[in-house]
């Protein structure tokens, strides 16, 4: 196949002749016929990487020359240009799509020439990328392009089939599905191949249709299975073994491998007991397992498969429904399949950029998978504007081209290390731009570093920002250094792993054992380490605990070490411009309101106390009307200072209107409420008297309730009552 050639099939010479002219300017060598027959000769002789195809010719039904291409094992890119409407534009894509048939993209006629060269661009930097037949083919063999194309009659027998598997000729190919808000590696599906002694490498659609009527079909899995789960078993090794970084291989130890389950193989239940088998010998846990069933599959007899998909449910597999949106599921019968996943047929994906009718199906697929609890796939994800897209219409997970194709057990490894270097160069440029290093400390982030050294008991709390050769400690709590170099770094470790990493004692620890940090100052041996990510999922750094004795971190402690970590993302989202009090420098009460409803939030759910103090300048309005506002002003810039000094250590502190300041505390014990409180007094008292300016101030106070979970306005209300009953009782009538 020649990228660099276009074969135009069309019935209008003009057209034909303005795409010719583009695409050789372009540099592309193009042919124009309006012949079907001369056509498809040309697409076995002169092997165009490219065809731009009218679906619309008199004579001559373009569905079926799809047919007939897919029958070529046509591997072109094919534009389809039409002057139809883009609604049969967008059909026609998705059939040939489905046919196995690699779609460019259509263009409406009449076109730009723009779009053309868009449209060829791009196929041609896929081409460059890395060809299927490229990846999968071991290097050794010829590549399919180098070999004669197969005929269009190609079928196998059944014997063909015996026989491929007495000699092994089935290798399964691995294509990875990544989280698609951060990017996180999350598993692998295992697609099979066969390395056919004449024809190459043939993919699924060619043999599994005659596997499963021959039945040959459970046999098939079978290998699949002992193929795949002896590789996932050998991973994490392999990757240790070729990358040298234990972290890229601690974290193969937890990622997913999903298999295809004929509906043919639904009511075999050896083949689960096979499976049972098989993750016992190699030690996989059956949650990594997620066993996909085509939607068609499944629904074939929705009460038999209600019951057999509950029992391999109730095993421990999970359950993905495969081609959503192909078959005719209700959501009533969807809703009473135990599936944990769904994935959005690639025919829709890989069209999402085009037409609406594609984008209107893949949201309406992801928001009725959340509905029922299923965690959402896309696949066929061919470009970054569509990943772009479905991560702004929430889909969970991504798979397709544009992050890999399937790849060989030697592919996957060198897919993984090279990307786990690129990984840290956009991490490293996203935290460089959000010019967070080297900046002053902030209050918005040393609350949560404080209130994470109070609620673990811990000597130290860092905000740690992992920087090219060093860590930088936006917040400190407990340490006087602003940063260590990298090599010594705890949190450097932490980023390369998913989710929280917990170090029990470091003295004990192989990797940490011998680091400067745990040998000398500060002597660590407790570490805890939760990622802080950026808003598009680069993990900057962790909030991280660190402690000079041996410790533990219960299951419900490290979700609330991430749910502080959540709380230092949100501050990093947020402009401080915007919660900031101009006249005190205070937080403002909309700054206020956010921060404490995540606070109380998470005290109503880890059981945590939580007081709210409401402070009132008495008489202040009547003040302001006698002496004019700038003495009103003034004594406020003194109060808020006294007040910031004295809760110094509180949560949360605001101005919260005019005159009220209103504190949060979590965590803290009633002598040390009651200590800051008689700190202000008696400051303000004493700055009172040479002052003389004549205002005092109320408090009120209230405790959130651990068995009713009062919200703000709960506790806001309770604290004024406070107010006025103190109020009331020393006679004052404001
Ligand atoms: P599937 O389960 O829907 O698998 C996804 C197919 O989409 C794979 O084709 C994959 O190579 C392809 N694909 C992934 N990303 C993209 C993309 O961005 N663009 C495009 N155009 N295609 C993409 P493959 O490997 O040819 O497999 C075809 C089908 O064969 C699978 O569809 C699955 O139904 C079946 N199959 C594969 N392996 C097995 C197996 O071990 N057992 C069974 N029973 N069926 C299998
Ligand atoms: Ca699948
Ligand atoms: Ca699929």
């Amino acid at each position: 196949m020649h990228s660099d050639r276009i074969l135009i099939l069309d019935d209008e010479p003009l057209t034909g002749q303005t795409i010719r002219s583009i695409a050789e300017f372009a540099g592309m060598q193009a042919r124009h016929t309006t012949d079907p027959d001369e056509f498809f000769q040309l697409v076995q002789e002169w092997r165009p990487g490219h065809i731009a195809l009218d679906l619309i010719m008199p004579d001559m039904d373009g569905v079926q020359v799809m047919i007939r291409l897919a029958e070529l094992n046509c591997r072109a890119r094919i534009i389809i240009t039409s002057g139809v409407g883009t609604r049969v534009l967008d059909a026609a894509a998705r059939s040939a799509a489905e046919h196995g048939l690699r779609i460019a993209g259509v263009l409406a006629k009449p076109f730009s020439p723009p779009r053309l060269r868009e449209l060829l661009f791009a196929s041609d930097t896929d081409a460059e990328y890395n060809s299927e037949q490229k990846l999968e083919q071991p290097a050794t063999r010829k590549t399919q392009e180098d070999m004669p194309p197969p005929a269009a009659d190609t079928q196998f027998s059944h014997q063909d089939l015996v026989r491929a598997l007495d000699n092994d000729e089935l290798f399964v190919v691995y294509q990875p599905k990544l989280h698609c808000r951060t990017g996180i590696l999350t598993g692998f599906e295992a697609l099979v191949r066969w390395q056919h002694p004449a024809r190459g490498v043939v993919t699924p659609d060619s043999f599994i249709p005659l596997a499963e009527q021959s039945e040959l079909i459970d046999q098939l899995t079978l290998r699949v299975l002992e193929k795949s789960l002896s590789w996932l078993h050998q991973l994490p090794r392999s990757v240790a073994e070729s990358s040298g970084d234990p972290y890229l291989s601690w974290r193969m130890e937890s990622v997913t491998l999903s298999l295809n389950i004929s509906a043919a193989s639904l009511n075999n239940l050896t083949l689960f007991d096979q499976l049972d088998e098989c993750c016992q010998a190699w030690g996989i846990r059956r949650d990594r397992l997620i066993l996909e069933l085509t939607e068609t599959s499944a629904m074939e007899d929705p009460i038999a498969s209600l019951d057999m998909l509950t029992r391999v449910r109730m095993r421990g597999y999970h359950l993905s429904i495969d081609d959503f949106g192909t078959g005719y599921s209700s959501m009533l019968q969807l809703a009473r399949l135990p599936f944990s996943e769904i994935k959005v047929d690639k025919s829709f994906v890989m069209t999402a950029e085009e037409s609406e009718e594609s984008r209107t199906v893949i949201r309406s697929i992801i928001e009725l998978g959340h509905g029922l609890g299923l965690q959402a796939t896309a696949e066929g994800i061919e470009t970054e504007e569509t990943l772009a897209y479905l991560t702004s219409v929430g889909c969970d997970l991504a798979q397709g081209y544009h992050i890999a194709r399937p790849m060989t057990e030697q592919q996957t490894l060198e897919w993984l290390i090279e990307r786990s270097h690129n990984n840290e160069e956009s991490r490293l440029s996203v935290l460089h731009a959000m010019n967070l290093l080297d900046t002053p400390e902030e209050e918005r982030y040393d609350r949560i570093t404080r209130l994470a050294c109070r609620l673990f008991g811990v000597q130290t709390t860092l905000l740690s920002l992992v920087d090219t050769d060093r860590q930088w400690f936006k917040s400190v709590q407990g340490l006087r250094i602003r940063e260590t170099h990298r090599d010594a770094s705890f949190c450097s470790h932490a980023i390369d792993q998913t989710g929280t990493m917990i170090v029990n004692d470091a003295s004990q620890d192989p990797r940490f054992a011998g680091n400067p940090l745990v040998t000398g100052f500060p002597h660590i041996r407790f570490y805890a380490g939760a990622p802080i990510h950026a808003s598009n999922g680069s993990k900057l750094g962790t909030l991280c605990l660190i402690d000079p004795e041996p410790g533990v971190l219960s299951d419900s402690e490290t979700r609330l070490l991430e749910k502080l970590a959540g709380l230092l993302e949100a501050e990093l989202d947020d402009e401080p411009g915007k919660i900031t009090d101009r006249l005190t420098g205070l937080m403002n009460r909309k700054g206020f309101e956010k921060r404490a409803g995540q606070l109380l939030e998470l005290c109503n759910h880890f059981g945590l106390s939580a007081d709210l103090l409401f402070l009132d300048i008495d008489h202040f309005k009547k003040h302001n009307s006698v002496h004019g506002p700038q003495s009103g002003d003034r004594f406020l810039d003194s109060f808020s200072r006294l007040f910031r000094d004295a809760f110094s250590e509180a949560d949360l502190i605001s101005r919260f209107g005019s005159d009220e300041f209103v504190v949060l505390l979590v965590g803290q014990p009633p002598e040390a409420i009651k200590d800051m409180l008689n700190t202000l007094r008696r400051h303000f008292n004493a700055s009172q008297t040479d002052s003389r300016i004549g205002l005092d101030f109320s408090t009120g106070h209230s405790t959130l309730d651990s068995e009713t979970h009062d919200d703000l306005q709960q506790l806001l209300a309770r604290a004024d009552r406070d107010m006025y009953a103190a109020r009331a009782a020393a006679g004052d009538d404001e």
